[in-house]
């Protein structure tokens, strides 16, 4: 995920009602990852994370228990370092397909449909993308109402936002830009296999989103786009999506981000409801960030009302570790994973 534009102009034009982005979207990349470090107080890394498994045979009892599976933090963190332990998740890399690979075993492991749906994406430099999306879906006989839940999980080829020029052409580990989310997803994955949530809910973990490249929208989020594009074929298409993007930070905040506003409210306003009845309530301010184009937008422009849950601050921009050889494990946060994942999974089953 990548392009921003200017995060005053888009509070400006939200305030006075609800202004088309479509002639903003190529505006400038004002407010960017240029990051500087903040001291908010943010929970240290212990994660309240030893979690009760429930039992762990997948009975798939009627929904009517009111109950919140507890989200396990150390889970997700061991799903993330599986990924990263792979090396960079580069699209036609052999840690790439090895991920892939893991990723469909994981979730046909948590007992849900999987589909592989490969494809060949062209990026901005010409070279062809050797691709694979991979869909989970539960309870795939309910055909109405259906939640999907996305991330992605290839990461960016170049550390092109990194301090030190001499690292820029390096790639990166993507522990919070791509795994993180993957993790979170994947540990809900598994609690949704513990316990039914008696309707249909789908995981798309999405390929080759972070290959793009400044001020061609069209070169990121390849494969949420392949979705969206064929996903009525499929009979695939969600009611309403969330999609997690760097989602395990450290000092990480997830405001409003604009597309989601603009496309999504009501969404975007129940699952700030479910984080504040998890307890996270400072982990997303009701405040506007800024305007990512990722994959979310793919959905939203296919009428998919959809949100990017997304670490993101108008005044400091992303994440510090953003597209820099430093997003790795050593920054990641397990109380982050906690908080956006415990407040997924009110979401889900409130
Ligand atoms: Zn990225």
């Amino acid at each position: 995920m990548q392009k921003i534009f200017g995060a005053l102009v888009v509070t400006a034009a939200i305030l006075t009602a609800g202004v088309s982005c479509g002639g903003a979207r190529n505006g400038s990349a004002a407010g960017d990852g240029t990051a500087s470090s903040e001291t908010a107080g943010a929970p240290d890394g212990a994660a309240a994370g030893s979690a009760n498994n429930g039992s762990a045979n997948g009975s798939t009892t009627d929904a009517a228990a009111a109950s919140v599976p507890e989200f396990n933090a150390d889970s997700a963190y061991v799903y993330l370092k599986r990924q990263v332990d792979f090396g960079p998740r580069v699209p036609n890399s052999e840690a790439h397909r090895k991920t892939g690979d893991m990723l469909v075993a994981e979730l046909k492991r948590s007992g849900a449909q999987v589909h592989e749906q490969r494809f060949d994406a062209t990026a901005f430099d010409g070279t062809v993308l050797h691709s694979r999306n991979i869909f989970a879906r539960f309870n795939p006989e309910k055909e109405t109402g259906r939640l999907l839940l996305l991330a992605h999980y290839d990461t960016r080829p170049w550390a092109d936002q990194d301090p030190d020029e001499s690292k820029r052409k390096q790639p990166i580990d993507g522990a919070n830009d791509g795994a993180s989310g993957v993790a979170v997803l994947l540990e809900t994955a598994r609690q949704l296999g513990i316990k039914n949530p008696g309707y249909g809910i789908d995981i798309l973990l999405v390929d080759a989103e972070d290959y793009g490249t400044d001020n061609q929208d069209d070169s990121w989020a390849m494969g949420a786009k392949y979705f969206a594009d064929h996903m009525d074929a499929k009979g695939w298409r969600p009611a309403k999506a969330i999609l997690l993007d760097m989602v395990g930070g450290r000092n990480a905040r997830f405001p409003y981000e604009y597309f989601s506003q603009q496309a999504a409210p009501e969404l975007n306003a129940q699952f700030r409801q479910a984080a504040g009845a998890a307890g996270y309530a400072s982990y997303f301010p009701q405040t506007m960030g800024g305007a990512v184009t990722d994959d979310h937008v793919k959905l939203i422009e296919q009428g998919v009302p959809a949100i990017d849950i997304i670490d993101y601050d108008p005044r400091q921009g992303f994440n510090p570790t953003w597209h820099t050889v430093s997003d790795n494990i050593g920054n990641i946060d397990k109380a982050t994973l906690k908080a956006v994942g415990q407040s997924l999974l009110q979401f889900i089953y409130k």
